[in-house]
């Protein structure tokens, strides 16, 4: 496998390699260091490039610019619905069989129908998040003291352990309630093991049999 790596010569004493967010890689190498080195140090590094790689394409979530008009697919939990919007003079989402019915007095103003769109995915993601959290936290033990739900671009989840502080990514709304779940789960595990090393999937695992299945369907980004 061969990378397109960025290589700057740098006041340094050792190799640095990162991948970045976007999946750029980059070398800083100190300047008297051998081209020949340079390769063998690269090829010695291939794995772990790999997994990067792959680690950022699991988790940023599916981007796309998509249009807001009638008859556009939203998702929602894991499922497609149709987007139908009528005009009315008060603002309104509701979920209704197989549409998301949105009412509103600027029914052609894409821009609008985003943001009316956004706070309804928060507003639903605060009850659905919290109360999958809750149920976990209550299973396992462990209490956290505040949900943050945010757009985040490369992760589902985090955890402040100390401070108990939970961030699920706003995202995460669209997928189906097991995925969400299976985030609920890890994070406020890392309440007890703040790492990721055997015991942590271990814990996981008592708590999940499942897991695995449910973090590969999340991280497919169907
Ligand atoms: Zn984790």
């Amino acid at each position: 496998m061969t990378y397109n790596i960025i290589i700057t010569k740098k006041k340094i004493k050792n190799l640095i390699l990162k991948v970045k967010a976007d999946g750029q890689i980059l070398l800083s190498v100190p300047y008297a260091t051998p081209k020949d080195y340079i390769e063998s140090f690269i090829k010695s590094k291939e794995n772990w490039i790999d997994e990067s790689l792959k680690k950022i394409k699991k988790f940023s979530p599916k981007q796309v610019d998509k249009s807001y008009k009638n008859g556009d697919n939203i998702e929602y939990l894991g499922k497609m619905y149709i987007l139908k919007i009528f005009q009315n003079k008060k603002n309104q989402v509701q979920l209704v069989e197989n549409y998301i019915y949105i009412q509103t007095n600027r029914e052609s103003d894409e821009k609008n129908i985003k943001n009316l769109l956004y706070y309804w995915y928060r507003e639903q993601a605060s009850t659905i998040f919290f109360n999958s959290l809750k149920k976990y936290s209550q299973i396992i033990g462990e209490d956290f003291n505040e949900l943050k739900i945010r757009k985040m671009k490369n992760r589902w989840g985090s955890c402040r352990y100390l401070k108990k502080v939970i961030t699920l990514n706003l995202e995460l709304i669209k997928k189906p309630l097991e995925c969400i779940d299976y985030v609920s789960l890890h994070e406020v595990a890392h309440l007890k093991y703040p790492h990721h090393k055997k015991e942590f999937w271990n814990f996981i695992h008592i708590y999940m049999p499942d897991w695995k299945l449910r973090k590969e369907r999340l991280e497919k980004n169907e």
